[in-house]
């Protein structure tokens, strides 16, 4: 047998350039990319005449902070055309985003960019070990979604022999695995969970597939998830960031050292801010994620708040990659209950459930009655944990409802339910229904 040559980067240039390189080629493209966008974008021109701010003023990243910042209302604002920066003919496809937190926004692409979008789902797919000879299974959706065409591309980029499965319809996932030998799964990680637990379910375990690695994201997921998926699946589970308006999946991307992921940084520009006042954060600060977008033709944010509260750190990284790293995502401002006046953010509970025994099935219902918040967890039981013994399930609820009081200092209301009870994801999960925003 031939020894396959690993091939460690997709683009080794730049994924390993040195970081005052990386710095002196982002301010270059600064430069442009705040002309183009004042030339063209009537929307940005404007925010930055009443900040008073001119191009001519930007000369590196050190004038990024002069910047205005765009939001999510911006872009319902401007929706669909008004962040636009290039003529609609010389655009070639819309995706949007999936809605999670309000109405969609739509993203435009010019060949170029849907080129470079790929070039960075192609980077992560070798970053998790991928090569031509591998099977890439993408189950992430395809359509207005950014998962499915994203990685699909990167696939292609990479060379992979690529299946493009789209979520659903489960037990097709797992025949077509086995029988086409997928050596890679892409899809979120809740998906990636549900595949795990049906391939138990149709009496099969981790050493009857192929399956080596996978890349998910497309939503918050916790290390104890990750322990959880690469048990089920015998595989390396590698996260993967993005979002569809500076692209799509491949912003940031997992290496083999699987602490935190690589920023794409020489076509996404990063910083870190205080979400309550918009001042910059020094490296290292727990802060909002901001995005510039540094190539992008079509759609090109300046200064995108992305809501996702996170750490970034340029430390040292055995994969040899120079790109600075971003820590998993904990979840967005948004994504943050405030429950008693106490900030709950619903990974804290994902990292209890998982670490006392319970599969990553759970739902929180938040509510107020009587002017008084309610605080219920949903927990299923596996069919092994399954009892219908009453004074055990009020055992083990009393004992999971102390350890979720230790982590997050309230007390919620613990309900163990049935196997199957809670519905499974083959997307983003649902995992909180706050009933006091439905008012
Ligand atoms: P929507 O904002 O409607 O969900 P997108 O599909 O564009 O639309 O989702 C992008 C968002 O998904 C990001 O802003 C982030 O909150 C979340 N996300 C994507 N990848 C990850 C990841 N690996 N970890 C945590 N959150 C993620
Ligand atoms: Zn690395």
């Amino acid at each position: 047998m031939v020894l396959k040559m690993e091939q460690k980067y997709y683009q080794k240039e730049i994924e390993t350039m040195p970081v005052e390189e990386i710095k002196k080629l982002q301010s270059e493209k600064l430069v442009k990319q705040v002309k183009h966008v004042y030339e063209n974008v009537a929307y940005y021109r404007d925010l930055m005449d009443k900040k008073g701010v001119k191009p001519e003023d930007i000369h590196g990243i050190e004038d990024l902070h002069l910047l205005p910042f765009l939001t999510k209302a911006d872009l319902r604002d401007a929706y669909p055309y008004g962040l636009l920066a290039k003529p609609l003919e010389d655009c070639v496809r819309i995706q949007s985003t999936s809605g999670t937190t309000g109405r969609r926004v739509v993203a435009f692409y010019t060949q170029k960019d849907v080129d470079l979008w790929e070039d960075c789902c192609a980077r992560a797919i070798v970053a998790a070990g991928g090569t031509k000879e591998d099977v890439c299974q993408v189950a992430y959706g395809y359509g207005l979604f950014t998962g499915g065409p994203g990685l699909n591309g990167g696939s292609h980029k990479v060379g992979c022999l690529t299946l493009p499965m789209s979520s659903g319809n489960t037990e097709r996932q797992i025949q077509f695995m086995m029988d086409l030998s997928a050596t890679i799964l892409c899809c979120t990680p809740s998906y990636a969970a549900y595949i795990g637990e049906s391939l138990k379910e149709m009496g099969y375990g981790p050493d009857d597939i192929p399956l080596k690695a996978g890349i998910f994201g497309a939503e918050p997921w916790t290390e104890e998830m990750r322990h959880n998926i690469e048990e089920t699946l015998g595989i390396k589970a590698y996260d993967i960031y993005g979002l569809t308006e500076t692209s799509g999946p491949g912003v940031s991307f997992e290496c083999s050292e699987q602490t935190g992921m690589h920023i794409n940084e020489d076509h996404f520009l990063a910083e870190i801010i205080d979400p309550d006042t918009g001042e910059v954060l020094p490296e290292g600060s727990k802060g909002e994620l901001v995005f510039t977008s540094l190539d992008k033709e079509a759609f090109p944010l300046l200064r995108y708040r992305t809501r996702d509260i996170c750490v970034l750190s340029r430390k040292k990284c055995s994969c040899g990659r120079t790109l600075i790293k971003m820590a998993k995502p904990m979840g967005r401002t948004d994504d943050m209950l405030i429950i008693r006046g106490v900030n709950v953010f619903p990974s804290q509970i994902e990292t209890v459930l998982l670490n006392e025994g319970y599969q990553p099935n759970y739902q929180i219902v938040v509510d107020r009655v009587n002017n008084n918040d309610t605080f219920e967890v949903n927990v299923e039981m596996s069919p092994e944990q399954f009892t219908d013994k009453v004074s055990e399930v009020i055992a083990k609820e009393k004992a999971l409802a102390n350890s979720l009081k230790t982590m997050l200092g309230i007390n919620p209301s613990v309900h163990l339910v049935a196997p199957k009870a809670i519905v499974r994801s083959e997307g983003k999960a649902v995992r909180v229904i706050d009933k006091r925003k439905l008012i």
